[in-house]
């Protein structure tokens, strides 16, 4: 169907929640997809860190494929073998500790959430300001933005926001707080990387008062930093970890992990999802890790991200470049990102606005230096 058929369709029958931009993209492959009239564009966004694989990767396809023609769906009342082998070898790349699924990023919060006050029944949370965690009420809580948050008061009572500084997490922990909840890179927030001093400093005060150390990999996790974890930049392990939009490359799954002992505090019934862990979604995320490991995947995600760095700074338009591994921003100097974002989509390359001034970008882990080289130049053009 064409793209203004789509936009009536749209106007008529869906819920205005999201600004699209104006292209219909019917195909993709690796690093490229395609829009209904045939035009290429190179995907340096990726579904917003989504397809670290690339679209389609024939791995993928094929666990889709097998899995769909099998066993879609049984519910969680049995046992498939998919999730069980995934929980495994997510175990394997996390430390030992077990894992919950769940459908996406905000589930995977709201689990995390729950184990905390479980543990800690009635305690608080320490999240940080310009954190994003997700749109669902408790993820949406322990994310402190006016816009998000202020239409949909009154929230989840127990949050407390802080500036992301060691004194601002250490006035507000104390004894009653439940989980400190942090990114290793705020991505929402405008790909802002947290050091290693800060994260060794939040560690060992939850160390202090006994509260956990939630860390939300969901748009860092998998390989987007050049470590499986960005956690792992940092000097510190987790007490509970939440991951999402990479482990599917693109089929929705989501999964809390906890350490063993902290994991102990749920038992049956205490959460539960229709959906999480059926056989299709951890049939795909298998496949991922798969390949993420055999080809040693996060590791191109550091080189790549030099080049991309490089590449970005040697445009003048371009005043700052920040982030880890694949996972970019550019500030503009004197240019509304949305501007640049509608002029880079109109030359075939797809990126985003992360924040009013600034670009993100967060390619597949798998792009080439050839095509890092293209957005570069399409860049360049844009901003000339
Ligand atoms: N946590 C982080 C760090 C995210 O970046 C996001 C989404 O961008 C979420 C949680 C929410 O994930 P989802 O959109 O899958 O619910």
């Amino acid at each position: 169907m064409a793209l203004a058929a789509l936009q009536e369709l749209e106007r008529d029958a869906v819920m205005g929640t999201y600004a699209r931009n104006p292209v219909e993209f019917v195909r993709g492959a690796g690093t490229r997809l395609w829009d209904d009239e045939g035009n290429e564009y190179l995907d340096f966004l990726c579904g917003i860190s989504v397809s670290l694989l690339g679209h389609c990767h024939p791995a993928v396809v094929e666990a889709v494929r097998d899995q769909a023609t099998r066993l879609i769906h049984v519910g969680n009342l049995f046992y498939t073998d998919p999730p069980m082998r995934l929980a495994a070898r997510l175990s394997e790349l996390s430390l030992g500790g077990k894992v919950f699924f769940a459908n996406s990023g905000a589930e995977a919060i709201e689990c995390a959430l729950k184990l905390a006050r479980k543990r800690r029944q009635g305690g608080d949370f320490v999240v940080l300001e310009r954190g994003f965690h997700g749109r669902t009420y408790g993820a949406l809580s322990a994310t402190p933005q006016e816009s998000k948050q202020a239409p949909f008061a009154p929230l989840v009572p127990g949050f407390v926001a802080v500036e992301p500084t060691a004194e601002a997490v250490r006035a507000a922990v104390h004894d009653g707080t439940a989980a400190v909840l942090l990114e290793p890179v705020q991505g929402e927030g405008g790909v802002n990387p947290a050091t290693p001093a800060y994260f060794q400093g939040v560690r060992r005060l939850c160390d202090e008062r006994g509260c956990l150390l939630i860390v939300d990999e969901v748009q860092t996790g998998l390989g987007r930093t050049g470590e499986w974890f960005g956690f792992q930049h940092l000097g510190i392990e987790p007490d509970v970890v939440t991951m999402a939009k990479a482990l599917g490359n693109g089929v929705p799954i989501g999964a809390c992990w906890a350490r063993d002992d902290v994991a102990a505090a749920f038992v049956p019934g205490d959460h539960a999802t229709t959906f999480g862990g059926q056989p299709l979604a951890t049939a795909a995320a298998r496949a991922v890790l798969e390949v993420m490991q055999r080809e040693d995947v996060p590791a191109r995600a550091t080189a790549a991200g030099e080049r991309l760095t490089k590449g970005l700074e040697s445009i003048s338009a371009i005043a700052r470049v920040r982030g880890l591994g694949l996972l970019v921003a550019a500030e503009l100097r004197d240019r509304p990102s949305r501007e640049v974002v509608a002029a880079a989509l109109d030359a075939g390359l797809v990126v985003n606005a992360v924040t009013e001034t600034a670009l993100r970008l967060a390619p597949s882990l798998l792009v080439t230096d050839d095509e890092i080289d293209e957005a570069v130049a399409i860049l360049t053009m844009v901003l000339a």
